[in-house]
């Protein structure tokens, strides 16, 4: 069972997000591998800070946590949150502690104080039928991403060593500081361009046109954002790639009407139909469902049928779709339809006598929700 993320920053749901980051800047202190060398615990404890600190920081992130605990980020697509590795959490800090090397760190990860550059994410749209967005699907996407070009060579960065950062002393009401910077000549990577072919960029980097798979968990919901790792462009020299962003854009469907997990449709079927019973076909998500309608059905009344909605992103199940039934009264008669009609008229039969069974559209709709 993995932790709440509240929990392991310390905090309450209620957090602001400057007590969260406020928190965080605590716990990554606490647990920075320089202040514990060889502490596997507290290495575990700095990593945990960081992943809660990357969802709760980040306000889309942060709702679908709240809605769905940490199945959120579960599921084939694999979204952002889970598994950071150091990288990601040092990339991170700048944002924290004001400026490469602040807190005092001699350095990062307890190395050389090098960090490995990661490319620029790419984002795509994506947009799902409601049969996609029912099961799951698997998409293959093409992306345009930049790679670094075949022959391409890189050397250190004579600027800063090939640290990644360059030192400055610096006078403060403190006394004088030594402070790190990144290195601008370099980006922080350490290297530079030494060789490349021709059809490389600056940055001995080339667009290529590849097939990403993407797998998307049944049950996303239109405008969330899945990533694909590793799968935006390529950074230079030693660096890692970006990260593929992919927006989700749902369809409507023609028929179907999607609530949360639930589907909807409206049935319609003639007073005929309403009096003697039918069936009829409906539609579903994979396919056409028959379902029977009993004798003496009334306009209103909601047919469930269970598990034939939407799959749960939070792994719990289906919905249900339910069938609202609308009992069509017809506007015209011809002269023995109007005849029939006119010699029920006060017929005991077709006296309205609702039974607490045909419970009326508001105390259905109660239920439904309780
Ligand atoms: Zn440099």
């Amino acid at each position: 069972m993995k932790e709440d993320y509240y929990e392991v920053l310390g905090i309450s749901k209620s957090a602001s997000a400057a007590e969260i980051k406020k928190a965080y800047r605590k716990k990554a202190l606490q647990y920075h591998p320089d202040k514990n060398p060889g502490d596997s615990e507290a290495e575990e404890m700095f990593k945990k800070s960081a992943e809660a600190y990357e969802v709760l920081s980040d306000p889309d992130k942060k709702a679908r946590y709240d809605q769905f605990g940490h199945r959120a980020f579960e599921g084939g697509g694999g979204f952002g949150g889970g598994g950071m590795n150091m990288d990601d959490i040092f990339s991170q800090f700048g944002d924290i502690f004001g400026g490469f090397g602040g807190g005092g760190f001699s350095g990062f990860g307890g190395g050389g104080g090098q960090r490995r550059t990661k490319g620029s994410n790419l984002r795509i749209r994506v947009t799902l039928s409601l049969e996609e967005v029912a099961n799951g699907v698997e998409k293959k996407v093409k992306v345009r991403r930049k790679v670094q070009a075949e022959g391409v060579t890189y050397k250190t960065c004579s600027t800063c060593g090939g640290r990644g950062q360059v030192t400055k002393i610096q006078n403060t009401i403190l006394g004088r500081m030594q402070t790190a910077a990144v290195c601008s000549a370099c980006g922080g990577s350490g290297q530079i361009l030494d060789s490349k072919p021709n059809d490389a960029d600056a940055q001995g980097l080339k667009v290529t046109e590849e097939t990403v798979s993407i797998n998307i968990p049944a049950g996303v919901e239109d405008g969330m954002q899945l990533k694909v790792p590793n799968k935006g462009n390529d950074a230079p020299g030693n660096g890692v790639p970006g990260d593929l962003l992919v927006a989700i854009e749902t369809q409507e469907h023609s028929t179907l009407k999607r609530e949360g997990d639930n589907l909807h449709y409206d049935l319609y079927v003639s007073i005929s139909e309403a009096v003697l019973g039918t069936s009829k076909e409906i539609d579903a998500v994979g396919g056409k469902v028959r379902i029977k309608l009993e004798p003496g059905i009334q306009s209103g009344k909601i047919l469930r049928l269970r598990g034939k909605g939407i799959t749960s992103l939070n792994g719990y199940g289906s919905g249900d779709l339910l069938v609202h039934v609308n009992v069509w009264t017809p506007k015209e008669l011809n002269k023995e339809q109007r005849e029939f009609f006119e010699k029920m008229n006060g017929n005991d039969n077709f006296e309205p006598r609702p039974e607490k069974s045909d419970k009326s559209f508001f105390e259905k709709v109660k239920d439904m929700f309780s």
